[in-house]
């Protein structure tokens, strides 16, 4: 059974490769060449897919979160043939977690936070204001490159030490200058191991403080969790049907969750005032992209979105950036779920590292490393609101 799902991505991957829809994110296991096939049409794709789940809802080794992806690679396959759900199911059935407003109270108290951290920095908050912050602290590539290892260096041992994790961490990282969208990506080669690259190109702003924040996501959650999947795969304490991840499921509540707000959970404070407020804005910015990724699929117009997004970061983006963020949350099969999912996960991590002591708050982020845990299993198993 664990060979037939994997041999179904595998087929699935090769056959949206040249529409550029990458069905595997992460490659870890390594076992493409056992599985040389390939699917012809998206029909084919769904007749093996409709089986599978009906094959392994009579599996005697099931496992919830086999399950969920596999119902996820479903709603993902029937929105990519233009079938369109309600936004509510869609996310549901995809990242396994129901779109919620992030309440108002929540929001104003990371406001006054964020505003407190440009104080704290020199700088007021309007949109005057985050101008002259980005003519000052926009960094060069070699300024990018000097804090995202200097901040590596620091955090990594740190927090491989904190989480005791006896892990073989295997990644590689790349500075390249391409004029693309893209800031940072992160992903697999042929031999399973990380790659993260970073996009220095001048066409996107990086800002001091980010690339600290870089350092946490990408390293400390990513690599860190990814290699630790692998081995607990290897060792046999997580199915190897999970092994080749996807955006578009449930697994990236927690690789998302945990990478923008592993900062909440450790002990200490490892950014410069810079790193905690790229941290905190950034968090402010998912919270109140949630709200307005709902907003949209719930029918209100661009012009009210972009004034209440306004009202909580002007000037944070261009109008155009904020119009194509909008267009891409209602209608890309991909992104009106997994853009979806930073400020969801976001919302609920935050909320439970705020309800932990030191020593939860280490073991839940070593059960995230140690297993792939689902939304529910974390919101409802901390009865989180
Ligand atoms: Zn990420």
């Amino acid at each position: 059974m664990e060979d037939k799902i994997i041999e179904f991505y595998y087929k699935w991957d090769r056959l949206e490769k040249p529409n550029g829809v990458d069905i595997v994110d992460f490659n870890l296991l390594q076992k493409q060449d056992n599985f040389p096939g390939e699917f012809h049409s998206r029909q084919e794709v769904k007749e093996a897919l409709l089986q599978l789940i009906d094959q392994y809802k009579a599996f005697p080794q099931k496992n919830h979160f086999i399950e969920a992806k596999l119902t996820a690679a479903l709603y993902y396959l029937n929105a990519l043939m233009g079938e369109r759900v309600d936004f509510y199911e869609y996310v549901e059935k995809t990242m396994g977690v129901r779109p919620k407003y992030v309440p108002e109270e929540i929001l104003q108290k990371q406001l006054e936070k964020v505003k407190d951290l440009y104080k704290e920095v020199g700088y007021g908050y309007s949109k005057e204001e985050f101008e002259r912050f980005k003519k000052e602290n926009t960094l060069s590539k070699e300024e990018i490159e000097r804090d995202f290892v200097k901040a590596r260096d620091i955090y990594l041992p740190k927090i491989l030490a904190w989480l005791n994790l006896d892990i073989d961490l295997q990644y590689e990282t790349q500075f390249v200058n391409l004029d693309v969208y893209w800031m940072n990506w992160t992903s697999t080669d042929a031999k399973g191991n990380i790659l993260l690259r970073f996009n220095t190109h001048p066409r996107n702003a990086w800002l001091r403080g980010f690339p600290e924040t870089l350092a946490m996501h990408e390293v400390c959650g990513h690599a860190i969790q990814a290699s630790s999947w692998k081995q607990e795969m290897h060792n046999g304490n997580i199915p190897i049907s999970a092994g080749l991840t996807n955006v578009f499921s449930p697994e990236s509540f927690t690789c998302e969750g945990i990478g923008d707000t592993l900062s909440w959970f450790y002990p200490e404070q490892l950014f410069s005032s810079f790193g905690q407020l790229a941290a905190n804005a950034r968090n402010l910015h998912v919270l109140t992209l949630n709200n307005a990724h709902i907003m949209i699929n719930e029918g209100k117009g661009k012009n009210e979105i972009k004034e209440y997004l306004d009202t909580y970061m002007p000037g944070f983006e261009k109008d155009e950036t904020r119009d194509k963020t909008l267009d891409e949350a209602r209608n890309d099969p991909l992104l009106r779920t997994y853009f979806y999912v930073y400020g969801i996960s976001s919302y609920y991590l935050v909320q439970l590292a705020e309800k932990l002591n030191d020593e939860e708050k280490k073991e839940f982020v070593i059960a995230n490393y140690q297993n792939i845990l689902t939304p529910q299993e974390i919101i409802q198993g901390h009865h989180l609101q």
